[in-house]
């Protein structure tokens, strides 16, 4: 069988590595349009922030592929897929038939419309080559703005402070990551920038560029402000990168559609990764969860289904973990329920100690996390909700940071004893 994977990040490498679980004698090519080994984008921040060195990015070793026994085809562009005569053509004229294709083509930074191109110092975070622009500019840079209070915003302005800029943060909402914590833990957060010397603008966006000979002197926000800067980092979210399959009858809505086995509309194209829209078991919707740890499982999934094992997807669940000025935060699943009559919550603060924990439950099982500045519990509840454990006869210890495995055991219940063992 000819498997083409186009993409060669989280999901794809998932795919590559579940096919070869099974199947040494399928030909694999994977095509990407970057020209750099494998790397992570999570933690491209840190590199930025000079945290970690380039050898640290590298996700997997160098002969990953050669020992995969996939050819790898890097620096081309997919551009045209023709799912009729099942053939995909790159932007330098070479095609490549496929009996099966998986699209993990990921995503791209949103660009907003008022912001013109060309300016020298106005850039997005999102793959190493993009990392190095910014490094450029750190060097003679004194202030920068990151545009965007969510996941990369927030590590993006770690990353300058950390370079020794002066920071400020654009958001256009009440708080920094509205769409991943509620009111209390952002209210900390804010704190915590602000005595990190990281100033956050809210309820404010940026109206004009201001520019000298093509290069960025400043923001103009639509408040009236003059920020002096010379570097912006553009951080208002990604798109999935679907262009490949406008002119197919592949199904879209906002990422490409998916079934439980990562197949789309056609039966020999699966997707997987930011691109895929998939189920979410908290919202029980089907949604792009643009995560890494989602597009590992779904990559796996694609790829387990491309040899035919039919194994279904759980369903993703939006997580997250990350450290803001020496503040850990995990945030899972559904933290500010819209229709909060339907959940329960727990909630315990100290915000001197800049300490903030809440579980979200929905008929005594968790839907939701935040764990900020203690995170020591998280392993145990994250695999009660991914067990969807009834816990009822535990709940009042669920915030407890002694809460553990152990304590489970405690309670003799035999379903937990057994989910116990299972662990
Ligand atoms: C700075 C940053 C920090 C992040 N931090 C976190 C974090 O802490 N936790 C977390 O869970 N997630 C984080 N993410 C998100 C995470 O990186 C993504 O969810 C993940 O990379 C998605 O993987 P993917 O394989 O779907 O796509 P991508 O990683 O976007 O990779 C897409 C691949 O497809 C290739 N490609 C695209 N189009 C084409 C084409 N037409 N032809 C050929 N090749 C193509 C690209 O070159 C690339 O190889 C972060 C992202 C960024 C940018």
């Amino acid at each position: 069988m000819n498997i083409l994977i186009i993409g060669n990040s989280a999901a794809g490498t998932a795919a590559v590595e579940a096919i070869r679980t099974r199947d040494r004698q399928s030909s694999i090519v994977q095509l990407t349009d970057e020209l750099h080994p494998l790397y992570s984008r999570c933690l491209l921040s840190y590199y930025l922030a000079g945290t970690i060195s380039r050898e640290r990015l590298q996700y997997r070793e160098m002969d990953f592929h050669e020992r995969m026994r996939v050819q790898l085809h890097t620096g081309k562009r997919a551009v045209e897929l023709d799912t009729n005569r099942q053939h995909v053509v790159c932007d330098d004229g070479s095609d490549y038939l496929f009996d099966k294709l998986l699209i993990a083509t990921g995503s791209s930074a949103k660009l907003p419309g008022n912001i013109p191109a060309g300016i020298q110092g106005v850039c997005v975070l999102r793959t190493l080559d993009d990392v190095e622009t910014i490094r450029e500019h750190v060097r003679y840079a004194r202030c920068a703005v990151v545009l965007g209070g969510g996941l990369i915003g927030m590590k993006a302005a770690c990353a300058l402070r950390e370079c020794g800029l002066e920071t400020k943060v654009v958001v256009r909402s009440k708080r920094v990551l509205s769409q991943m914590i509620d009111d209390g833990a952002s209210q900390i957060i804010g704190r915590r920038l602000l005595e990190n010397r990281i100033e956050v603008l809210t309820e404010t966006d940026i109206s004009e560029i201001r520019s000298q000979d093509h290069r960025l002197v400043g923001v103009e926000t639509d408040q009236g402000q003059v920020i002096p800067c010379e570097l912006l980092i553009l951080a208002k979210g990604v798109h999935p990168n679907t262009e490949l399959i406008q002119d197919t009858d592949i199904r879209k809505r906002q990422g490409i559609e998916t079934d439980p086995y990562m197949q789309t509309s056609h039966e020999n194209i699966f997707a997987a990764g930011d691109v895929a829209e998939a189920f979410d078991i908290t919202t029980e919707e089907h949604a792009i969860n643009a995560l890494w740890t989602c597009a590992v499982q779904q990559g796996r999934i694609a790829g387990l289904n491309i040899i035919g094992e039919q194994e279904a997807y759980d369903g993703a669940v939006g997580m997250n973990s990350l450290d803001i000025c020496n503040s850990p935060l995990i945030s899972y699943g559904i933290t500010s329920p819209k229709d909060g009559s339907r959940y329960q919550m727990l909630v315990y603060e100290q915000p001197a100690n800049n300490v903030y924990k809440k579980i979200v439950l929905k008929d005594h099982r968790i839907k939701g996390i935040i764990l900020l500045g203690r995170i020591d519990n998280a392993g145990v509840l994250l695999s009660l909700i991914q067990r969807k454990a009834d816990v009822s006869a535990f709940e009042h210890e669920l915030l407890d940071d002694r809460f553990n495995f152990a304590k489970l055991v405690g309670y003799g219940d035999a379903s937990v004893l057994e989910q116990y063992r299972q662990w």
